[in-house]
Parts: C-alpha cells; structure tokens; sequence
C-alpha cells in the first residue's frame, strides 16, 4: 500500500479531520464527486437519472459499525423504504447493505433477521439484495450471514475482496450455491498476514479470482474501474461462453463515467453503485485513500469555500 494511502486511512480516523470534512463536504459540493447527496430522494433522483442512460443502479444509505440494535433496526427501517420507493417508481434499482449497518458487530442474531426480513421484502417486490464486504475481522460472520439467508432466498448476493489471502478457499465453499458474488479489490487498511499488500499481486489475483467466478457458475459481478480488468472480465465472458445478460460491471457513482457510457454503449451491463446519507465521510474518506490525487479537488474546494 502506497504511503499517502496509508496516510489517509490513518487520517480517517483524526476526528478533528472527519469533523472538518463533515462540516464542509456537502455545503461545498466536493462530497457530491462521489454521494448521491443525504436524503433518499436525491439518490431516488440520480437512480432515474441512471436508468435513463441505460444503467442499472444498486443503493445504499451509508452508516457502517452501528454499535446498539436501535441504530440497528432504525437503519432497516430506512431499506424497507428504500425498497417501497423502488417499487413505487418502477426504478431499475437493487439494494446493497453493510452488516454491521445492521447490528453484525453488536447483536448477530437481530443483524441476521433484519437482513433476513429485507431479502424476503426485496423478493417479494421482485427485487435483489446484495451483501458488502468490509474489513477482515467481519468476513467470517459475514460470509455465515449470507449463507444462513441463502439457505431459503435466492435473491442475494455477496461481495468478496481480491486483496485477501482467504477469498479463493471462500469462493470454492460458496460455489455450490452458485451465487452473485460482487468481486472488488478490497477498500480496507489491511495488515500484511490477511491481505496482499502491493497493486500488482491484488489485480493478478483478480484476474485468478474473475476466472473462478466465469467458468465456475458463479453470477459474476465485476466492481471495478480498472481498465485492464474490465478487459479481461469481457475476455472471459467470450471465452467462456457467458452473454450480456449472465454478469455485470459494477462502479461507483461518479468515478470513470466515460468507461460507464462506453460499456452502455457497447452492450454489457452497467450497474452504478449510488450511494447517500449523512454518514458519508467514512465512505468518502476510502475514495480519497483509493486515489490520492483526489485530494486536490478538496483542498481546491476548502480555498474556493472560504
Ligand atoms: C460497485 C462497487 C462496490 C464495492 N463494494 C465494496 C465492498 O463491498 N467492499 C470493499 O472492500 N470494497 C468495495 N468496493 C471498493 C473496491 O474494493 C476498490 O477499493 C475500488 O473499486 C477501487 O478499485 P478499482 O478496482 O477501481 O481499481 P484501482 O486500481 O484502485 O483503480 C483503477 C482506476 O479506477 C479509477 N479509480 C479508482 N478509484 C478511484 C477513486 N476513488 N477516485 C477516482 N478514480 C478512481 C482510476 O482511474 C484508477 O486508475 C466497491 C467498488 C465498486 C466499484
């Protein structure tokens, strides 16, 4: 991991940093590079924006690490809506949450039957829920939740980090289930014994892992801006048979919008993963650390803001 990224995931963590950009972020627009905005309609809104550029679109309210089962069921509640408005306004739109949103790290047992409850909602409006990865300690009980859920709903899927020594042997044991899984690179400040540590080692086992996923069954959902692995995603869907409609590209919103447009233009399907709330600064303070040339547009805003 490059230093200045190192550097700002350590930053993550200075709460007068975190509050600074807090304050600031949505008020001088440089949050908005990446966040939908923080009320569920502004995501609504860029959903259809989405969808009439020929997009699909996954939401997510940010909050991570609730730390009591009210923060828990309140962050449910705010999903069942999510799910009700996708219905009501006939968006291409699918959800994804973080586990520990619901309770993970706090109640287990509440975090399982809010999820629970949410696939069940989500299939009964012909909707699907996808399951974030976040840092390693919470992969085991992650990985248990989705296949506690999948035991009764097929409407589910699974993010799985290409930076983790683990992921391989966690995809051939989810490989009987012929899941969705979501494969991205990992966005998390990793010690050395769990997680490749350089960008050279993490693509090649993307690309390793991209393999399994094409010939294996899987639904494979590519999360990534990369180009090179976007090529090599749409080499194996050729090679292996697969069409348009049997995988996906996956990124966020607002980063790589040329290589968006051009996969739409191309046929392949696009899902842009929006995202909204007021927790937003973890989540934006992990885009910085992706790329840390990012750090020029806010400091650029923070001097034009004053
Ligand atoms: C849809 C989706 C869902 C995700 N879900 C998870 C998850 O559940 N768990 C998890 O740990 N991580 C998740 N991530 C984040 C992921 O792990 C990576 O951190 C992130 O996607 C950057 O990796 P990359 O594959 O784009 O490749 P990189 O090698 O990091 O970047 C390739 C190129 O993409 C562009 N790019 C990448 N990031 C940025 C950025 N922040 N700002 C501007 N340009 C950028 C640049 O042009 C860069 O050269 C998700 C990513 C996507 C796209």
């Amino acid at each position: 991991m490059s230093l200045a990224r190192s550097f700002i995931t350590w930053l993550s963590d200075q709460r007068p940093i975190t509050r600074a950009i807090g304050a600031t972020g949505m008020r001088l627009g440089f949050a908005r590079r990446f966040i939908a905005g923080e009320t569920l309609e502004e995501a609504l809104h860029a959903a259809a924006e989405l969808n009439a550029k020929g997009m699909l679109v996954i939401l997510n309210q940010l909050g991570e690490h609730v730390t009591d089962p009210e923060s828990a069921r309140a962050s449910f509640a705010a999903y069942q809506r999510m799910l009700e408005e996708i219905s009501l306004r006939g968006l291409r739109a699918s959800i994804t949450v973080k586990p520990t949103q619901l309770g993970l790290g706090c109640a287990p047992e509440l975090c399982l039957d809010l999820t629970k409850r949410l696939v069940a909602d989500a299939a009964e409006r012909g909707n699907f829920l996808e399951i974030d990865m976040e840092d390693s300690p919470t992969v085991d009980g992650t990985i248990a939740l989705y296949e506690k859920i999948r035991q009764t709903h097929d409407n589910v899927g699974l993010a799985v980090q290409a930076y983790l020594f683990r992921t391989e042997a966690d995809l051939q044991r989810l490989k009987p289930l012929r899941p969705k899984i979501r494969l991205v690179k990992g966005a998390y400040l990793e010690p050395p014994d769990v997680a490749f540590a350089s960008k050279h080692d993490v693509d090649q086992n993307f690309v390793a892992l991209m393999r399994v996923l094409f010939m294996d069954g899987f639904t494979p959902a590519i999360g990534s801006h990369d180009d090179a692995m976007i090529a090599k995603a749409k080499e194996f869907a050729r090679a292996y048979g697969r069409s348009p409609e049997e995988w996906e590209v996956q990124m966020l919103h607002g980063i790589r919008r040329d290589l968006q447009d051009e996969l739409v233009r191309e046929g392949y399907r696009m899902r842009v993963y929006v995202t909204f709330g007021t927790e937003w600064v973890p989540y934006f303070m992990r885009r910085l650390a992706e790329r840390p040339a990012n750090v020029g547009f806010v400091v650029k805003s923070l001097v034009r803001g004053r």
